[in-house]
């Protein structure tokens, strides 16, 4: 199974992603989380991608496309992947389809979450991370136990700021991937504003 999962910032992608790789048995791959371990790493890559992440802008199209074109070509994807976060503008879309087809291989599904702006931002901006264990938390809904909650950190493309620069980037440069892959039939949208299982039932029925 090769899924896409599309999403504005915070729809839940990571959340879904989660539940669809164990169900399909397949690889997760985050181009958000790839980045942040390139910036933690202090490769080239990272170095480049840090100044346009922190303010919420995307990250350059041939560093997003070369870094994730090798590595679904990597044995772990052989058996399928879920890309979360990427591709995110149409030309990454268009790299992703070119490096797939020369592989022989194509995709089986793109899952498009919706959730209303207006819900963003809160749901952004509530969110926290506990660095030791990389779960996440929402001060509102789903708030840290007691024994975690003074070492959560908010992460740095989370601000209020930040949140709404990434949320018109979504716009911008996301949303045309979605008329581009409605256009192949392979387009499913599920509504993101219910509860995470709930999402995750219209998610599995769908692919099902
Ligand atoms: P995420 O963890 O998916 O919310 O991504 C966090 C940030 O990483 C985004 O706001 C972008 O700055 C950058 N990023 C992640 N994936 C991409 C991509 N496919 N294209 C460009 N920038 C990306």
């Amino acid at each position: 199974m090769r899924l896409i999962l599309i999403g504005p910032p915070a729809a839940g992608k990571g959340t879904q992603a989660a539940k669809l790789v164990e169900k399909y048995g397949i690889t997760h791959l985050s181009s958000g989380d790839m980045l942040r371990a390139a910036i933690k790493a202090g490769t080239d890559l990272g170095v480049q991608a840090a100044a346009y992440m922190d303010k919420g802008n995307l990250v350059p199209d041939d560093l997003v496309v070369d870094m994730m074109v090798e590595r679904v070509k990597e044995s772990d994807c052989d058996d399928g992947f879920l890309l979360d976060g990427f591709p995110r503008s149409l030309p990454q879309a268009e790299a992703l389809d070119s490096a797939l087809s020369e592989a022989g291989v194509s995709l089986d599904a793109i899952v498009a979450i919706k959730v209303p702006d207006d819900m963003i931002v809160g749901r952004i901006t509530g969110r926290r991370m506990d660095p030791e264990t990389g779960d996440i938390y929402h001060m509102d809904f789903s708030p840290p136990p007691a024994e975690v909650a003074s070492r959560v950190v908010q992460r740095q493309d989370d601000t209020e700021e930040a949140c709404r620069v990434r949320l018109e980037k979504y716009h911008a440069e996301t949303a045309p991937v979605l008329p581009y892959y409605e256009s192949t039939g392979l387009l499913k949208e599920v509504d993101g504003n219910a509860a995470p299982n709930v999402v995750t039932e219209q998610i599995f029925d769908i692919l099902s």
